[in-house]
């Protein structure tokens, strides 16, 4: 063979994408490969041999498995929380925090499983009937970007414990840290019980009409979604999925603007990951009576807390945008929001600014002004931006929060009675009282959204059980069929 063939040869069968630091684009974080449809089906493939023989493991064997790989998991959490931070532009602090909520699920799960699925028996009238919580197959799990390890394992631990096998895809826009968290949890399993293809759309229309994958666990956007259910829709897959939000925050007459404590906090429920976190609070609502004293109190706190720089720099709380399609999105929105008149005020301190220009970095701005319908209010931004509007009255802001489209969290801040009443007339997933985000969120509780916020539940004990399939045996007590005439 040719030197030019052999060449060309490696590089078809090797064919590698490079992943880009956000802070500095021209810096290769690392490699990955790329997929092709037909290696997507082998994987599938696998996964489907797999689950013939790991169905008939025991939930005991299953945990166990489950727990050495948390345990090798936070062994590793130095290096993951390095390579997370470097390809996704989140600081050190905050990837730290991805992996503390990944690893609270898992052992959660693995806790949680063995009454989760345990089977039920009830003896009636009639007889008896089980009810047992059966595998459902193998499992597409489609994870975003902003959470990659977080919204990965929330798919991974619980579909392998309840007797799936998997294969996953993370984003191109932050594949390795997810896929090295893969790899360490494919350690401890069978060949063929986890595995990863990369890959964009195009590995993901494979996954999902593909006729061995029975269960699509997909975390993203809501546009992405609806290509998702009219791919699925030829072989009925089973589908828990997790899409956009656009979160409100209401802030009542009875909220102290003097409790630095709770201004701090609502700076980082809007600014935490710079804002790309689908249940962040994505738009402010601010009783009239204390609107402007509140605006000029919120100012004060986000400049103490946003200080935007390296991430590997411990002062820095806010670090660049994952990408430059999204940093487009939020720049476009904001100036949008100028050009019909609103007011943009630039938040925190730029620690490096040679970094800042040469990253996808933006300032976090906050927007004043805006009409109750303006886009950057209405849509989802998903960056360092926050809009802050006054509200009239309790209805008012209640209509406001009901009539979007989406309905994954919203936070209520103030006296806590009236806080929890407001909360009852939320349409939203979660509704967390003084305080946002995922300052806000229990591992223990079910979480998704209502409307095009989702559909299924993650976390809490429906989170491993929507990996699987109820069966029904219905053992009768006598042969008697007293309706039915002889
Ligand atoms: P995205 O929808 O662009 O991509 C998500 C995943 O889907 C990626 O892995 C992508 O490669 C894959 N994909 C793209 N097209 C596909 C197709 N046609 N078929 C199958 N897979 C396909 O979302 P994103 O930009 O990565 O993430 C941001 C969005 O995710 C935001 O809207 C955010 O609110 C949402 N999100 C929701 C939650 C939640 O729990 N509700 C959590 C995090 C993020």
């Amino acid at each position: 063979m040719s030197k030019v063939l052999s060449l060309l040869l490696s590089c078809f069968i090797e064919t590698q994408l490079a992943k880009e630091n956000p802070t500095n684009p021209t810096e290769i974080v690392g490699y990955f490969p790329v997929t092709t449809k037909e290696q997507a089906g082998e994987a599938i493939e696998a996964a489907a041999g797999a689950f013939k023989t790991w169905k008939q493991t025991s939930i005991d064997e299953r945990i166990i498995m489950m727990r050495k790989a948390i345990e090798k998991i936070r062994a590793a959490e130095n290096e993951i929380v390095h390579l997370l931070s470097r390809e996704h532009g989140k600081p050190l602090y905050d990837a730290h925090g991805e992996i503390y909520v990944s690893l609270m699920w898992m052992e959660f799960a693995c806790n949680e499983a063995k009454s989760a699925l345990q089977e039920e028996i009830k003896e009636h009238e009639n007889g008896k009937t089980i009810l047992t919580y059966d595998p459902i197959g193998v499992v597409a799990a489609i994870s975003p970007w902003n959470y990659p390890i977080a919204l990965s394992t929330i798919k991974i631990a619980p579909a392998l414990l309840a007797g799936n096998t998997i294969v996953l895809k993370p984003s191109p826009y932050a594949p390795l840290a997810a896929a090295k968290v893969a790899e360490i949890i494919a350690s401890e399993f069978p060949a063929g019980v986890i595995n990863v293809v990369h890959g964009d759309a195009d590995v993901g229309v494979e996954l999902t009409t593909n006729p061995h994958v029975t269960k699509i666990a997909f975390t993203g956007g809501t546009e992405t979604a609806k290509h998702i259910i009219k791919a699925a829709s030829q072989t009925i897959k089973d589908m828990t999925l997790e899409l956009g939000g656009n979160d409100a925050a209401i802030f009542l007459e009875s909220f102290d603007v003097h409790d630095e404590r709770a201004m701090r906090r609502i700076v980082i429920s809007n600014f935490l990951t710079a804002g790309q976190i689908c249940m962040i609070a994505k738009r402010v609502y601010v009783h009239r009576s204390i609107y402007d004293e509140f605006v000029e109190k919120y100012i004060e706190a986000a400049n103490r807390w946003i200080r935007i720089g390296d991430p590997f720099d411990s002062n820095t709380t806010v670090g660049p945008v994952n990408n430059l399609k999204q940093k487009n999105v939020v720049l476009g929105l904001v100036e949008d929001a100028k050009k019909r008149g609103a007011k943009v005020i630039p938040l925190g301190q730029i620690l490096d600014q040679k970094l800042f220009d040469q990253g996808y970095y933006l300032q976090p701005t906050l927007v004043l002004g805006c009409d109750v319908h303006n886009p950057i209010v209405v849509e989802e931004q998903f960056g360092p931006t926050v809009p802050i509007l006054p509200f009239d009255d309790e209805e008012q802001f209640i209509h406001l929060h009901n009539e979007s489209i989406y309905g994954l969290t919203s936070s209520v801040w103030g006296k806590e009675e009236g806080a929890i009443s407001v909360a009852r007339q939320l349409e939203a997933g979660t509704t967390m009282i003084n305080t946002a985000a995922v300052q806000g969120l229990d591992v223990r509780f079910p979480f998704g959204g209502f409307k095009q916020s989702g559909i299924g539940r993650e976390y809490g004990a429906e989170g491993i059980r929507t990996y699987t399939e109820k069966h029904v045996i219905n053992v009768p007590k006598t042969l008697d069929l007293p309706y039915i005439p002889e």
